[in-house]
């Protein structure tokens, strides 16, 4: 059952402007800033501006603008680490593990092996503050 977007949701609103986010990029068609409840230091989310809340409902061109956002990311968070890997991944429906109604793309330092819970404890905003700003520095170095 297609469902419809509803924009109450939190990306929703940090798109707006209406609640605040650690921004590492912006673009045209995305943002990328850092998760509060990070599974591991480094945990960024990249979401398109486009108003969709599956993959499966996304159009192509904010599909391409994402993978695009996520490279440029995933490779700032691989530096700001010092660490040669990363995990891209993706909930597609609550079945799925959704929490957050509008599609985003999680890039998680290292592996999702031994790593914290989804969505289960809040970072201090100074600790995530310092990661988006190393983050940020080599994107913005690029
Ligand atoms: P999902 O479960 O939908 O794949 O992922 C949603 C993610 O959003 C979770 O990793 C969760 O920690 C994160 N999250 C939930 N609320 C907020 C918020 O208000 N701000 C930020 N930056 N991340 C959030």
């Amino acid at each position: 059952m297609q469902l419809t977007y509803d924009d109450d949701n939190i990306f929703s609103k940090i798109l707006r402007g209406d609640i605040p986010c650690f921004k590492v990029y912006e673009d045209e068609h995305t943002l990328a800033f850092m998760d509060v409840m990070p599974q591991t230091p480094g945990h960024t989310l990249v979401v398109p501006k486009e108003s969709a809340i599956t993959l499966y409902d996304l159009s192509d061109e904010a599909t391409l603008a994402c993978m695009r956002t996520v490279k440029i990311v995933g490779q700032a968070v691989q530096k700001a680490l010092a660490i040669n890997g990363s995990t891209v991944f993706q909930h597609n429906g609550e079945e799925a593990g959704q929490t957050v109604p509008h599609i985003h793309f999680h890039v998680l330092p290292g592996s999702l092996f031994g790593i914290k819970g989804h969505a289960s404890g809040m970072a201090e905003p100074e600790a995530l503050q310092t990661m988006a700003d190393s983050i940020k520095a080599f994107i913005d170095g690029e």
